[in-house]
């Protein structure tokens, strides 16, 4: 952290500050100019709130060098994190694709998908019972249900199963059900849910907030991490920015910037990421040029009977088709689509 003073900062409360940081453990590195007084403070900042420093009159201005967060930084970890979903390895050199349905509806509709998902080349199965939905009027999920449904179908396709959860009344539920549990983009700051989640050892989807920078995305997932659960797993799904033609806007920009900051593994929403069927398969391949660890793509049996998101639900034979150039895709990459 480098502090500025103003040019007529007094000398004693200059000294008194650096006094003060000396105590909290910090050591200084000061240049006094004939104008301009700058002091370096080095150790580790990561708990001290920097902000608070231009509390004082002399301080001018005040520049982070070490980024906020620290268990889910690459410098703590320089080696990609693998995380493990039922016996599927996340973060490695292969390839994850995660589908179904956006929600789960009826025992039918989810032995029909299933089979068809993972014959095409998914490895886990996707499917929200509790839906996070924008109107109260709007199908809000089969709850419970819906959850013992999906884990019961996984169960037998062999399929790991990945939910949303909405509430910390549902972790025990979850626990027991799900190989990994899913935080939406609306709860990604919600700070007691992601504290729970910290004290479990279950991997974690955690979902980029629809307004959140990735400085703020990585302290939601440094959460989890410094709670005592290293099994998370970040998920792009797309930003609100002003262009309306698309659900959202794919920030495909963030795969590196994660992976350069990070060693957690990414995956893409290309569904909720454009919230229209046709761009799922461009999104997807640009996604995994450049550099996504694995999607996760909602797969309808039939998209327009879908009682949420059929517009963005690939029908079963498009997801097949995409597979098999997103295979094409990670090869040229030098990487394995499993
Ligand atoms: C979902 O995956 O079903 C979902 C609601 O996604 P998001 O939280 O990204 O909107
Ligand atoms: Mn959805």
């Amino acid at each position: 952290m480098i502090i500025k003073f103003k040019h007529d900062a007094p000398l004693p409360a200059i000294e008194s500050l650096k006094q003060y940081l000396i105590n909290q453990g910090f050591h200084i590195h000061e240049s006094i100019g004939e104008s301009v007084t700058i002091m370096g403070v080095v150790g580790d900042t990561t708990a001290f709130d920097f902000e608070r420093l231009y509390a004082y009159d002399v301080v001018e201005s005040v520049l982070r060098v070490q980024e906020p967060f620290k268990m889910v930084n690459r410098k703590f970890h320089p080696d990609n994190s693998i995380v493990d979903v039922g016996g599927v390895a996340i973060g490695g050199n292969n390839i994850v694709i995660m589908a179904g349905p956006c929600a789960v509806e009826s025992p039918t509709q989810m032995e029909t998908v299933a089979p068809l998902v993972k014959e095409a080349g998914a490895k886990i199965l996707r499917g929200g019972a509790f839906k996070p939905r924008t109107s109260p009027y709007s199908f809000q999920g089969t709850g419970k249900k819906g959850l013992d449904l999906l884990a019961s179908v996984g169960k037998k396709y062999g399929l790991p199963v990945v939910s949303e959860i909405m509430d910390i009344e549902e972790l025990p539920h979850f626990l027991e059900k799900v190989d990994l549990i899913q935080v939406g983009a609306r709860n990604m700051q919600n700070f007691s849910l992601l504290k729970a989640l910290g004290r479990t050892q279950k991997p974690i989807l955690l979902k980029r907030g629809m307004a959140n920078t990735i400085d703020e995305w990585l302290m939601s997932a440094e959460y989890i991490v410094a709670g005592g659960n290293p099994h998370v797993i970040l998920c792009e799904r797309g930003i609100r920015t002003f262009e309306t033609s698309t659900r959202n806007t794919l920030d495909i920009s963030a795969i590196p910037v994660l992976k350069k900051l990070s060693h957690l593994p990414v995956v893409v929403d290309p569904s909720h990421a454009s919230g229209r069927w046709e761009y799922i398969d461009s999104l997807s391949l640009a996604a995994i040029a450049a550099g996504a660890d694995g999607l996760i793509i909602e797969v309808h049996p039939s998209p327009e009977l879908a009682l949420s998101d059929g517009q963005q639900s690939l029908r079963p034979d498009r997801f097949l088709a995409l597979l098999e150039r997103s295979r094409r895709v990670a090869e040229a990459i030098d990487r394995t689509l499993l």
